[in-house]
């Protein structure tokens, strides 16, 4: 189902000048606490994930390296 999500927002929202995009920085906290089951709905820059095709693709990334291997990996992720 997230897969599927992902695939509608990268149609809906390309975004390939990355506008207005609050940055790995931002994508790596987001999924660190979406890791940590905090609620993350009401989070502005949450607000621009969902709407940005190329943020919701690395926070996924981000998210996923947070599920398989934490700290490391994410810092690895990131560069
Ligand atoms: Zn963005």
């Amino acid at each position: 189902m997230q897969r599927e999500y992902q695939k509608a927002v990268q149609a809906s929202y390309p975004n390939p000048e990355r506008h207005d995009c609050p940055g790995t920085d931002v994508m790596r906290d987001l999924a660190a606490r979406s890791a940590r089951s905090e609620d993350i709905e009401e989070d502005q820059q949450w607000k621009h994930v969902i709407h940005c095709g190329p943020c919701y693709h690395e926070y996924l990334n981000l998210r996923e390296g947070c599920r398989l291997g934490g700290e490391a990996t994410i810092q690895h992720e990131s560069r």
